[in-house]
């Protein structure tokens, strides 16, 4: 199976990708599946620069296109950044829309301290341990399909950088979300960026594996149309079944 649970358009503040250029790529690479999985950031920063969405212009946007592009099925997703900081607010938010897939993301350790674009400088171990307590907080509090890019804060770096004290964090990060059902998402944007890895790297897919875990999810997280279109053949690279998760809700 050919689908992608995570990609960006014209609706993410930060992606000139349009709706028609991605489906049309998907329909002749013949994807079966894809997600339109826009940002949904709702920290006081963000909102003070970016404002709310209009998730109903989202929402017609993503039917739209199903209409024209009848040949890929195209889900209507979301990521909400930082969830549980904004969990009610959020929740209140996306009560009416049914989206689907629903990506939990990190993106702030701290107000000032975003980890998901290039850092000043390396994470303390400190900061490594606080990045992942929010996913555990994140994985453990609101109700989503995926928990995307964990470990993004590595993507700008040259090499990996020693997570022997968080390693007891991730290991209850797995076990949440295996209990709770939650797809552990392999994103693919770090192969584009210096750290030319995918995240989680596979020495952490293997202890989800040996937890217990099955369900993945793979998202290029692509912002631009070259980022699009080769989950399938790192998926089996990485020994993934290429099967997209299922609601579970
Ligand atoms: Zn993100
Ligand atoms: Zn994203």
């Amino acid at each position: 199976m050919k689908y992608d649970f995570h990609l960006h358009t014209q609706y993410s503040f930060d992606s000139r990708m349009t709706g028609d250029e991605l489906l049309q790529k998907a329909v002749d690479l013949q994807y079966d599946e894809i997600a339109i999985t826009e940002h949904l950031d709702l920290l006081p920063q963000e909102l003070s620069i970016y404002g709310l969405p209009s998730l109903s212009k989202y929402q017609a946007y993503i039917k739209a296109l199903q209409d024209k592009y009848p040949q890929v099925k195209l889900h209507k997703g979301i990521e909400i950044g930082d969830y549980h900081q904004v969990r009610d607010f959020a929740q209140n938010l996306i009560a009416a829309f049914d989206f689907f897939p629903i990506l939990g993301s990190v993106h702030f350790v701290s107000e000032h301290l975003n980890v998901a674009i290039p850092l000043k400088k390396p994470l303390s171990p400190k900061e490594v341990e606080e990045y992942y307590l929010h996913n555990l907080k994140l994985a453990s509090t609101c109700e989503i399909d995926v928990l995307a890019h964990l470990g993004v804060y590595k993507r700008y770096y040259e090499n990996a950088p020693d997570e022997s004290s968080a390693l007891p964090i991730l290991k209850d990060i797995f076990q949440v979300i295996i209990e709770r059902g939650i797809a552990l998402e392999i994103n693919l944007s770090s192969l584009r960026k210096p750290y030319q890895e995918v995240i989680p790297e596979p020495l952490y897919l293997q202890m989800y594996r040996d937890l217990g875990g099955s369900l993945f999810s793979l998202g290029s997280d692509a912002h631009v149309l070259e980022g699009f279109g080769d989950a399938h053949i790192i998926a089996e690279r990485l020994g993934i079944e290429s099967i997209a998760p299922r609601r579970r809700r």
